[in-house]
């Protein structure tokens, strides 16, 4: 089968031709139908030091957001079955440490598998997927928006954090999981969204999503625009993992508010001034890494079936995966995600 592969260290990938991996006892074998271009994706291709820094083995194949078909599945596979239409949850617990026992499988800390990683990925005609990762898609889903599940379930886990329920909120950076975290803090519940980029074509695509009002801090101060907008921020969701703009929500937050870290952040994060402006003030600042099992799929299944989300938003571009290439070009360029097709045989 063909596969995108990172094969040496350093920027670049290659197309190639392996064997299709095999299902073993407790896993399902997935053709792939629709796979899209994550930013993460872009760091490994680019081979950033965030992603050097990790010493993944290689090679590996790339990609983790995707939907597809069962073609097959392990003797000891029990929710699913041939033909089922599947999203696949990038992580890979143990099912046995302390994190998997507690409640937080998603970021288990015994050598968590993480597709596209340590565990070869999507962008492939075929993908060994377990079946603790496994999310059942509608029998009828629609394999390409589909494949946009585990960005919106990103989008999903960081609100769950932010608890948008009556809560004004804002969303920093609307790339493609900003702008789905636009439209979904509507559906949970928000009163307000505020969105704040760089970039004015996504701010006005973020307000037809669900944002309320749009800042761009290109020509605004964020801090003093929203004090005119509410007086009460109560979460923040950061998707730009800039110091400044990270340093700007916590001044812009209420007494008491919530800060999601969701962006990667590269270098040191540093808080002026942390007692007064942070401890007396009582923040509360958390990240999220990947999406809970199970709580965030079943919300995002929850506000995809009620028509309140929709993923056909989030459709940027549909290209062939051997066109990967062009995908990494637009990806800053498009409201949504490239989404790649293998070629069917
Ligand atoms: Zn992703
Ligand atoms: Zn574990």
């Amino acid at each position: 089968m063909k596969a995108i592969r990172k094969l040496k260290e350093g920027p670049g990938a290659e197309i190639v031709d392996i064997p299709a991996p095999k299902a073993g006892p407790h896993d399902l074998l997935v053709k792939v139908k629709a796979s899209a271009m994550c930013k993460s994706d872009v760091e490994v291709f680019e081979w950033t030091p965030l992603v050097a820094a990790a010493h993944y083995a290689l090679p590996f194949t790339l990609g983790h957001e995707f939907a597809g078909e069962v073609v097959e599945t392990g003797a000891l596979v029990k929710g699913f079955a041939v033909g089922d239409r599947v999203a696949g949850e990038t992580h890979i617990p143990c099912g046995s440490c302390r994190e998997c026992r507690t409640g937080n499988q998603h970021i288990c800390s015994n050598n968590m598998g993480v597709l596209g990683r340590n565990v070869d990925g999507c962008f492939a005609d075929y993908i060994r997927l377990p079946e603790i990762s496994a999310i059942k898609l509608p029998a009828n889903a629609d394999y390409i928006q589909c494949s946009l599940y585990e960005p919106l379930g990103t989008a999903i886990h960081a609100l769950q954090k932010a608890k948008p329920s009556g809560a004004h909120i804002a969303i920093l950076g609307t790339g493609t999981i900003g702008l789905m975290a636009c439209e979904a803090a509507k559906a949970m519940g928000a009163s307000r969204v505020f969105a704040l980029d760089i970039s004015q074509e996504r701010l006005d695509y973020s307000l037809k999503v669900g944002a309320d009002a749009a800042i761009n801090g290109k020509e605004k101060d964020f801090v003093t625009e929203i004090k005119k907008h509410t007086s009460q921020l109560d979460a923040v969701i950061d998707f730009t993992g800039s110091l400044r703009v990270i340093n700007q929500a916590i001044d812009a937050l209420a007494i008491a508010g919530r800060l999601v870290q969701v962006g990667m952040v590269g270098g040191d994060l540093i808080i002026p001034n942390f007692m007064y402006r942070v401890v007396y003030r009582e923040l509360q600042i958390t990240g999220i890494f990947g999406r809970h099992m199970y709580t965030t799929w079943d919300i995002l299944g929850n506000l995809l079936e009620s028509g309140r989300v929709k993923l056909e938003h989030y459709v940027g571009e549909v290209m062939p995966l051997k066109d990967y290439k062009r995908a990494l070009e637009r990806f800053d360029q498009l409201n949504g995600r490239a989404v790649m097709l293998p070629e069917e045989e």
